[in-house]
């Protein structure tokens, strides 16, 4: 199976509640090829109304950081633990997740076979590699079944709290480095 393969079967999924209060689904976007992969937490409104990842505020910001790190957008595959918005933008609850990784997630980062997968935010990264606390980890490399993962501050919470901006600019070149390496 590839990629439009399985987000044909993604958009048409209804293994978790998130579906019933889905717009589209929010599969990812990105070269099949990509070196780098990026994982947030959840489509927001914008997403949900459109299909695509991070392009509201929030993609924005990500979007600044990646041109600022001197990343073409186009080359990474941005995703999300989960495909579906949660209402009212609540967190999606370790079902969800759990579900979502296991049916799709897990299979596009077999198939990407990316050299580094960025986790935005704490919610990916407890999902992925079971650690929850951003602050201290951000920017480490963590390998795990053959995988590196990167833990990056979420651009959303950069918005809120300006002072990660730098940070998470500098964890975005550190993430650059490693697929040059
Ligand atoms: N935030 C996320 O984590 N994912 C999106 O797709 C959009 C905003």
């Amino acid at each position: 199976m590839n990629l439009k393969e399985l987000c044909k079967i993604a958009s048409t999924c209804v293994q978790c509640p998130l579906h019933k209060s889905r717009t589209n689904v929010v599969f990812g976007e990105g070269p099949e090829n990509a070196k780098i992969m990026l994982v947030g937490e959840a489509p927001g409104k914008k997403e949900d109304e459109t299909g695509k990842p991070f392009i509201g505020m929030a993609g924005r910001i990500l979007s600044e950081i990646l041109h600022e790190a001197d990343l073409d957008r186009s080359q990474i595959y941005i995703t999300s633990i989960v495909k579906c918005r949660p209402e009212g933008n609540r967190k999606p609850k370790k079902p969800e997740y759990s579900t979502c990784i296991d049916l799709y997630l897990n299979r596009q980062i077999e198939l990407i076979n990316p050299d580094i997968i960025g986790l935005l935010g704490n919610s990916a990264s407890y999902a992925l590699i079971g650690k929850k606390n951003i602050k201290q980890i951000h920017g480490e490399i963590y390998n795990l079944n053959n995988r590196e993962y990167m833990a990056l501050f979420h651009p959303a919470a950069a918005l809120y709290s300006r002072v990660l901006l730098p940070q998470l600019k500098e964890d975005m070149v550190t993430l650059k480095k490693v697929t040059e390496s």
